[in-house]
């Protein structure tokens, strides 16, 4: 269905999907399903009263919650099917989801063998149009040595599928300088680097994230309207945000960054680092958990006042600043 405010033309448009977690992905009746083959009976209400949340920390606990009933390859391979589904009906034929190997390893499970039911999960999506490439993600609180495994199970799960490593997590309380070994070792196996930084951290999170662990984009960065010359840094260098505006309204991200009680989505700043020459792609972070879709985002672009030609140029963008080739992300 294509949210009011959007035009059929940019609706049905091919898009490419960059910032979005498989974890948070899950629609309620799959988690049902989920929780059902490990002895817990969980109510469709239940799930959607716990997908709701007043700060970050609320929506890190549900997240906990609902990756507590992922416990074997099978249940991965569950919710990227879902995925894949719930894409396709978003015209999405390219997509990098983020995977929390971290959270596989703090709770011993194989990474390997995840990935393996993964992308055996999303291999037929190929022939409908949809590609699937993989980012493998520490949580920040975990520190530098877990993170140093997440980098060193993606060696050992020795894909081209996989194509950055990335940071998510607490923002605020591990100094960024300590995961430079873990940037410098990805780098070394040819892994894009990505990071979450200013959603609720301030503006030298993202100075230091280019400074110190060379990442190509930002998940987020929303703290740099706080700070012009770190917009005009990023303009210069073309180093992409990836906005997601329904969940930096959802966990309180966005009045926190504006220094307000509340903010709504016609506060964001996305048209203005548009507009500064900061290419930005469009994204949902967390469909399932966040009660958003990639058009619905589009849409959401559309209330702050962005014009048909910005939200096409928007779309162009998710091409231009994903992590593989131009000529496989179009041969889809
Ligand atoms: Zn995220």
């Amino acid at each position: 269905m294509t949210p009011s405010l959007l035009s059929d033309r940019i609706a049905t448009l091919p898009k490419a999907e960059l910032h979005l977690h498989l974890e948070g992905s899950i629609q309620p009746v799959t988690v049902c399903a989920l929780t059902a083959r490990h002895a817990t009976v969980t109510t469709e209400e239940e799930v959607r009263r716990r997908y709701a949340y007043r700060d970050f920390p609320e929506f890190i606990e549900a997240f906990k919650w609902v990756t507590s009933f992922l416990r074997e390859p099978r249940d991965y391979a569950l919710i990227a099917t879902d995925l894949g589904e719930h894409l396709l009906t978003q015209h999405v034929v390219y997509t990098e989801v983020t995977l929390s190997i971290g959270v596989m390893l703090l709770r011993k499970q194989q990474p390997e063998a995840n990935f393996e039911a993964l992308l055996r999960a999303t291999e037929s999506f190929e022939n409908r149009g949809l590609r699937f490439r993989w980012v493998f993600d520490a949580a920040r609180q975990f520190g530098a040595d877990a993170a140093m495994e997440v980098v060193e199970s993606a060696k050992r799960c020795n894909s081209e599928a996989i194509v950055a490593f990335g940071i998510g997590g607490y923002e605020l309380n591990i100094p960024t300088k300590e995961f430079r070994r873990v940037y410098d070792r990805a780098a070394q196996f040819g892994l894009h680097r990505l990071i979450h930084a200013g959603e609720v951290g301030g503006p030298e999170k993202i100075r230091e994230a280019i400074e110190l662990l060379g990442v190509e984009r930002i998940g987020h960065g929303i703290t740099a309207i706080n700070d012009p010359e770190l917009m005009d840094l990023l303009a210069e260098r073309k180093i992409p945000l990836e906005i997601c505006p329904a969940s930096n309204v959802k966990t309180g991200a966005l009045a926190r960054q504006l220094h307000r009680e509340n903010a709504t989505i016609e506060d964001h700043p996305l048209p203005k680092f548009l507009r500064h020459g900061i290419p930005v792609v469009l994204s949902t972070d967390d469909p399932a958990m966040f009660h958003t879709t990639l058009n619905e985002e589009y849409a959401n672009a559309a209330r702050m006042g962005l014009q048909e030609e910005e939200l096409a140029r928007i779309v162009e963008m998710g091409f231009e600043h994903a992590f593989s080739s131009a000529g496989e992300r179009r041969g889809a």
